[in-house]
């Protein structure tokens, strides 16, 4: 019986090829050191799983930046800006694709599928020239083997490949990307050939793109190039991998008729109709490389259960043909369990991180094989055992709660214009309100303190004085520019997630559970591991005492329950929804006790709403319904005069569109950098809605300080599809990354382009 990993994370156990990379692009170590750094996480990586027993070992996984920009550069398809000479591509090309250089900006990043992991998106068009022109594939193979190692290369397959591509400037209308299959398959043929050559004899190509809503020409694509490849693929064992949920019934057919195919690799985590498509027909002869262990959380695997399900699988399949697996690459979990010092002892024995996740795969293949490890086995039980009955997971109260808003359809009980109006009233804010998204600038000082305190090494008098003498500034200085709605600045906050899960009960928090989230940047997020309630008020401290310093009103600071959700590990025992609820409930609770304590205008950011939706579109409605109804159960206690805001930190929301209006929210501020006149009429046209709308006016990512002719502009072309009496005047997002000396006269010009528009009105 057999053991097999998709992929397996790059960084390091703690982060060593970030730091690596960010040396290296300082300048501050050689292209030899980073060479040093990959080379000995990749030879660890490869030991781990050998010494686990793992049969299938991938290799090519490791990228010093991005798996589909390895792909670019192994297709030679770097666009022209970047004055590549042809030959073999180097760190040079490769890092300016990737980060931009002194001369050129980077290409765009974007999601791969519904990770929280971006990749570099290529750009093709027909002039595209394709050569070999990066043999990192077959050099790592060459390197695994010289280890003793036999791996199986890993390819992103070509249809994938294509399909996540954009088509270059200039053809965006009228160039169909899968028209290219035909020049970028000699290529794949000619690595193919070279990792044959170099004794390879399993290859793997990830075609997640399988589990998407396809055409019918794209599901063609599938047949054509897999028997375009055929007779360069003969003589090798052929899996191809899918991910991320279970391949829809065409896709299916198409996927187990492929030519030149030895195994198919599926999620059967969260694909959960794909065992029904097995059992009803699986080709005879063929590997099914099962995904029963979780490439995506990092809860241990229920492994008498995997077994129950892995037996299943093999009275179809054969025994000699049932591979375990995971259920997707590594890649989008925490790395080793192993530096885990924080957390107690209980929940870690509920947790898997990669290097455990691979000891799982091994012990269920063993297992099968009659081998079973009793002792692993056991230990196992007893964990999932005490996670199902452990009081700290389980809250009666919370699970009523929430139980009961399940089917119900919780909202204001008046409509968006009357509130707005008897907001107007207590607010009396002038035509084209100002105001900012939360965050001010955080200085290294304020970090230190903020560290310090947390760290016990300055008692909380002190952390106090110096967060009010912040937020006094801060204060100050909007009322000086003159804003008209005021934030507190979030000074308390290091992420506005985890400041969140840190007063919630229900989280448990790691020290290096980090995943990579593009090129160097890693994110921790929380692990929600029971019901979740809030002790106490949350942020009423901060909120009240901002509020005291001004007669303006001061925004109330929340993170919605969705993008909480969205953005953490979350517990698989449960429905996500459900878990959505109970932290809908929390916050609810302290929208509730900041209008108590005087508090008139809150904004939930739902930074994340978007990110959750569904890969296929069957499902988004379900998500949307709940994700909607959860921000709505916030805010549904509250009084007309309260006025709700939210922010969205995108603007592609053309399809969504009647969900977030569904919100029902009083003000909605939006990302807007690259301001678009289409997405306003968007808002306009959906509905009739009426609510407050702010779409950024400046973009806060970039170091440039916009002129006020420039920002007045910009709200003049606004002006042109939108209401006066619903357009609000702001930046995009937070400004916490940026500099004061970039944010003051930034601010200066938006409200002095706000007060010149105003008297034109
Ligand atoms: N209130 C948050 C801030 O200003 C919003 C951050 C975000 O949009 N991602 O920092
Ligand atoms: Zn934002």
């Amino acid at each position: 019986m057999a053991s097999h990993i998709v992929g397996y994370p790059r960084m390091g156990p703690k982060r060593e090829l970030k730091f690596a990379l960010e040396s290296f692009w300082d300048k501050k170590s050689s292209a030899e050191d980073l060479q040093k750094v990959s080379a000995d996480l990749r030879a660890s990586i490869w030991k781990q799983m050998a010494d686990a027993g793992i049969k299938y070992i991938p290799s090519n996984t490791f990228s010093y930046y991005d798996q589909v920009l390895d792909t670019t550069a192994m297709l030679g398809a770097v666009p022209d800006r970047y004055n590549w000479n042809g030959g073999e591509i180097g760190f040079d090309t490769y890092f300016s694709m990737a980060r931009g250089n002194a001369s050129v900006p980077a290409m765009e990043m974007t999601k791969w599928f519904d990770t929280n992991y971006h990749f570099i998106v290529p750009e093709l068009g027909p002039n595209t020239k394709f050569s070999y022109a990066s043999h990192k594939a077959v050099n790592e193979y060459k390197e695994a083997k010289a280890q003793g190692v036999d791996t199986v290369p890993v390819l992103i397959g070509p249809v994938t490949y294509l399909l996540r591509s954009k088509p270059a400037k200039g053809v965006e209308n009228n160039f169909c990307l899968l028209s290219l299959l035909e020049k970028i398959l000699p290529i794949y043929k000619e690595v193919v050939a070279e990792l044959k050559a170099a004794g390879a004899s399993w290859i793997q190509f990830d075609e997640p793109n399988l589990v998407l809503d396809l055409e019918p020409s794209q599901l063609e694509a599938f047949t054509k190039a897999y028997a375009g490849l055929e007779s360069t693929l003969s003589g090798l064992n052929v899996i191809i991998e899918t991910y991320f949920a279970d391949v829809p019934a065409e896709a299916y057919k198409t996927l187990t008729a492929l030519k030149g195919v030895t195994g198919f690799g599926f999620d059967l985590v969260r694909g959960n109709k794909t065992l029904d498509l097995i059992k009803n027909g699986f080709p005879s002869g063929k590997y099914l490389f099962a995904g029963v262990v979780d490439g995506r959380n990092i809860w241990a695997n229920d492994l008498d259960a995997s077994l129950i399900t892995l037996k299943n699988l093999e009275g179809i399949v054969g025994k000699d043909k049932l591979v375990v697996s995971t259920s997707n690459s590594l890649l989008h979990t925490a790395v080793d369990l192993i530096n885990e010092t924080k957390l107690d002892s209980e929940i870690k024995s509920w947790l898997a991180f990669a290097a455990q996740k691979v000891l799982e795969v091994n012990a269920l293949a063993k297992a099968l094989a009659g081998q079973k490890d009793e002792a692993f086995f056991s230990a196992n039980a007893a964990a999932q055992a005490s996670r199902k009955s452990s009081p700290r997971v389980t809250n009666q109260a919370v699970q009523k709660a929430a139980a009961a808003l399940k089917g119900s359809d919780h909202r204001r009980a008046t409509t968006v214009n009357s509130r707005l109006d008897a907001q107007q009233k207590k607010l009396n804010l002038p035509i084209l309100p100002t105001t900012t998204i939360g965050s001010f600038p955080q200085t290294v000082e304020l970090r230190r303190v903020r560290r310090e305190y947390k760290a016990k090494k300055i008692p909380e008098a002190d952390y106090v004085k110096a967060m009010e003498a912040e937020i006094r500034k801060v204060v100050d200085l909007q009322e000086e520019l003159d804003i008209d709605v005021l934030v507190h600045g979030e000074p308390e906050r290091n992420d506005m997630v985890e400041y969140f899960g840190e007063q919630l009960s229900g989280f448990a928090f790691t020290a290096n559970g980090w995943v990579q989230s593009y090129g160097s940047r890693c994110v921790k997020p929380p692990i929600i591991y029971g019901d979740v309630s809030r002790p106490k008020p949350m942020t009423v401290f901060w909120s009240s005492k901002a509020q005291s310093m001004t007669k303006r009103p001061m925004k109330g600071m929340l993170t919605g329950p969705v993008t909480i959700l969205n953005w953490s590990f979350v517990r698989n025992d449960q429905p996500r929804f459900e878990t959505c609820y109970q932290i809908a409930l929390a916050i609810k609770d302290e929208v509730e006790d900041l209008e108590k304590a005087g508090i008139t205008v809150i904004q939930i950011d739902e930074a994340a709403l978007r990110e959750g939706l569904p890969l296929r579109k069957a499902e988004h409605n379900f998500y949307l319904d709940w994700a909607v109804h959860s921000f709505r159960i916030t805010n549904v206690g509250i009084q007309d005069t309260t006025q709700i805001h939210t922010h969205m930190c995108y603007s592609n929301f053309n399809d969504i569109i009647h969900s977030i209006i569904d919100m029902d929210a009083d003000v909605i501020t939006i990302e807007n950098s690259r301001s678009d006149e289409k997405l306003l009429s968007v808002f306009r046209e959906g509905v009739k809605y009426g609510a407050g709308i702010g779409p950024g006016v400046y973009d806060i990512h970039s170091p440039r300080i916009p002129s006020m002719e420039e920002i007045a502009d910009r709200v003049d072309k606004m002006l042109a599809v939108l209401d006066t009496n619903i357009l609000w005047v702001n930046p995009d997002c937070g400004l916490k990354t940026r500099k004061y000396g970039e944010v003051k006269p930034a601010l200066q010009h938006m409200v002095s382009a706000a007060k010149q528009i105003r008297t034109k009105l």
